[in-house]
């Protein structure tokens, strides 16, 4: 029996068949890296460790969503996907309308059914999320990385829980599902 609902079954509420995500590396800073909130990153932070090889900026999304389908799709011809904005801070741009152009480019790939897009909490104006509900299908996963404000500290995230509560809420308020990036065991934390 499970006690929670896994992402597999979380998605088979929302698609008939199997979904793969599929990393893009659109190009984006992140507002604690270019001086906006921080300088120096989060201390755990290194994006070349989860980043595929054919995710480089300089393709388009469109390239690098092609190239990761290809990898799958030998395997298995049915699977449908999810373009993932993993790389940085996938909504860290003052234009709105840019940020949409390249949601909508991933989603104008065949057989990419929506977005998942990964941001930080403090990163996610609700004119965005307005916009957002153009896409035929689109999640975002919130870094929280722990609840408490000392621990984010510590790990110089450079935002709040409350900012973390505030997003969650005005996401759900928009219609939007979400999730949320947890780090287990960080300093200090039992
Ligand atoms: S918010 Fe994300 S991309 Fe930015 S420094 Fe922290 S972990 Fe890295």
């Amino acid at each position: 029996m499970k006690y929670y609902k896994d992402f597999a079954d979380f998605l088979a509420e929302h698609f008939d068949g199997k979904m793969q995500k599929l990393s893009v590396n659109a190009g984006f800073t992140c507002p604690n890296r270019d001086g906006t909130v921080g300088t120096g990153g989060c201390t755990y932070c290194n994006n070349q460790s989860f980043s595929p090889e054919y995710c480089r900026p300089l393709r388009s999304v469109a390239e690098q969503l092609a190239e990761g389908k290809q990898f799958f799709a030998r395997k298995y011809p049915s699977m449908r996907y999810l373009a993932y904005f993993q790389a940085y801070t996938s909504t860290h741009s003052a234009d709105v309308d840019r940020l949409m152009d390249l949601y909508h480019e991933a989603c104008s790939v065949d057989g990419v059914d929506g977005v998942i897009i990964g941001t930080r909490p403090d990163c996610m104006p609700d004119i965005l999320l307005e916009r957002l509900r153009e896409l035929p299908w689109v999640m975002v996963e919130y870094g929280a990385e722990s609840s408490h404000d000392t621990t984010l500290d510590r790990i110089n995230r450079c935002h709040s829980w409350s900012d973390t509560v505030d997003a969650v809420v005005r996401t759900h308020r928009a219609g939007i599902p979400c999730g949320l990036h947890l780090i287990n065991g960080l300093p200090g934390e039992n």
